[in-house]
């Protein structure tokens, strides 16, 4: 037996005895491949929530399923747009069929408590599509005893806790995120070998409109491609944030799941 919260990692008894035996939650990492200005790895969104999944099940005594790292396309106003290269993004109705069929085949070997970690904003709607299908579908096929909790991790964040962490700092609104103070914060903490903090260069704050247009614009982005900056970020700020919504997934997964072992 191998000392791992990774079902990657695991043989198929080690698995069959945490998620069958033991009723443990398997979490399915979700984020995106998309480019995250000069400074920031391409795998930020899913290298972000495979941190939180892995830290969590360790506190769950669950088990981490390989990450979803392929996802939704990146928008202009939120994501800084698929234009951008190293960006690589799936159809929606890709996203939404692959993520059904992993949470059946996980289901189908007896998975019941399943937990969706997402941490792209534009996944957010596929994925409800995904669990909904999902759960319609495994009724369908008899097996009515799965519950998927979905979160975006970003969400367990407080008000008192985001003003603590960005004293100082100007906070110019989520969907402005994509690149800025929060990830570069959540990467510095996490996994700081892979940002690189002299390559932030000083812009100006993007002005967006209040609609989209297709084919997108490219020249509405900053050349970086982030949308705010992440210069003022550093490790602690983003221990402190990625602290608190360690604990409100933790929480969620408790609260939703209460025969869960300690
Ligand atoms: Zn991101």
């Amino acid at each position: 037996m191998v000392n791992t919260v990774s079902m990657s990692e695991m043989s198929k008894d080690d698995y069959q005895r945490r998620v069958v035996d033991q009723g443990g939650v398997v979490l399915l990492p979700v984020g995106a491949v998309e480019q995250h200005g000069y400074h920031l790895p391409l795998g930020t969104d899913w290298l972000l929530s495979d941190y939180m999944a892995r830290e969590a099940a360790v506190r769950l005594n669950g088990v981490v399923a390989p990450p979803i790292m392929y996802a939704s396309r990146s928008q202009i106003r939120t994501g800084g747009g698929p234009h951008q290269c190293g960006t690589v993004s799936l159809d929606g109705q890709t996203l939404i069929g692959l993520v059904k069929e992993v949470i059946k085949e996980l289901a189908r070997h007896g998975a019941q408590k399943i937990a969706v970690i997402d941490s792209h904003f534009e996944n957010r709607f596929f994925l409800d599509e995904s669990c909904y299908q999902a759960i319609r579908e495994l009724k369908l096929a008899g097996i009515d005893n799965v519950k998927i909790v979905k979160m975006q991790f970003a969400e367990g964040l407080t008000d008192e806790t985001r003003a603590k962490a960005y004293e100082g700092i100007p906070f110019a609104g989520r969907h402005l995120e994509h690149g800025g103070f929060y990830e570069t914060a959540l990467m510095l903490h996490a996994y700081p070998h892979l940002v690189t903090m002299a390559s932030i260069p000083e812009e100006d704050l993007p002005q967006f409109p209040p609609y989209d247009v297709f084919p997108e614009q490219p020249d509405w982005v900053p050349e970086s491609g982030n949308l705010s900056s992440g210069k003022l970020a550093t490790a602690a700020r983003g221990k402190l944030m990625m602290d608190e919504m360690l604990e409100a997934l933790v929480d969620a997964l408790r609260q939703e799941f209460p025969d869960i072992s300690p």
